[in-house]
């Protein structure tokens, strides 16, 4: 059975480990997080957490392919709010931005992240459209630890303001990467990935893996380890 639920979770993972993670305690997470864990009532890892928090930790690309609602959001936020922790600041800087497609999602990021982060120190900032920019930039300057944003705003800013830089970023997450290509945002993108150091971790996840997908992977991703979460069988 052990095998069998290997192979569900695996089948077309490169990197199957011996041990998959059945709960969050075996992840070895700190204290902090796990009380976020439990405040959001996720007692369980979905099998998109339990294979792409490991391979966070060790601060490894990731490419992932799984549905709406597998539980990306944990999936990524874990090893890097576990990361930040690990490795203190010592000054204020933004360390990690999360790329969503729309407004509502980087809010629903946004949400779970704060939540996640409670008993931490760790500050979340959300950079939307649909906000005044002028509030939005003073919250930037003040450099939140994360920036959720969608790739359109985010640019206003690069491109309109001192405020901010990426020069300082250490994880980049892109989330439905699909849709971000798929909403125009290409060169969007290319320019964000271009203005991050070189030196990072990067996550992108994908519900499909198009021509464009493949191509945003290989500008972004190195020697990622490729997690594909295939939907329940119905
Ligand atoms: P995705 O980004 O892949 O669409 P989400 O991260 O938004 O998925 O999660 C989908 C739903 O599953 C959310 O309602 C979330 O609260 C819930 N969820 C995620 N992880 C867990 C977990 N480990 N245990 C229970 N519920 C979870
Ligand atoms: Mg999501």
């Amino acid at each position: 059975a052990e095998e069998a639920r290997k192979r569900a979770y695996f089948a077309s993972a490169d990197e199957v480990p011996d041990d998959l993670p059945d709960s969050f305690t075996k992840m070895n997470l700190s204290r902090q997080v796990m009380k976020g864990l439990s405040k959001l009532g996720f007692s369980q890892p979905t099998p998109i957490q339990a294979k792409t928090i490991p391979v966070g930790l060790l601060g490894k690309d990731v490419c992932g392919g799984a549905q709406t609602g597998s539980g990306k959001t944990a999936a990524f936020l874990v090893p890097i709010l576990e990361r930040l922790l690990y490795r203190p600041k010592n000054a204020a800087v933004t360390r990690v931005l999360i790329l969503c497609p729309t407004r509502e999602l980087a809010i629903q990021c946004h949400n779970v992240g704060s939540k996640l982060a409670g008993f931490t120190d760790i500050t979340l900032c959300l950079c939307v459209g649909g906000l005044p920019l002028k509030p939005q930039e003073a919250e930037l300057r003040q450099r939140p630890d994360v920036v959720i944003a969608t790739p359109g705003r985010l640019i206003d800013h690069l491109r309109n303001s001192q405020a901010f830089g990426l020069d300082t970023i250490e994880i980049l997450v892109m989330d439905e990467a699909d849709r971000m290509l798929e909403d125009g945002f290409e060169d969007e993108l290319t320019e964000i990935i271009k203005s991050c150091p070189q030196k990072r971790q990067t996550m992108l996840f994908s519900a499909t893996m198009t021509d464009n997908v493949d191509k945003l992977v290989r500008l972004s991703l190195h020697k990622p380890v490729r997690v594909q979460i295939d939907p329940p069988k119905s």
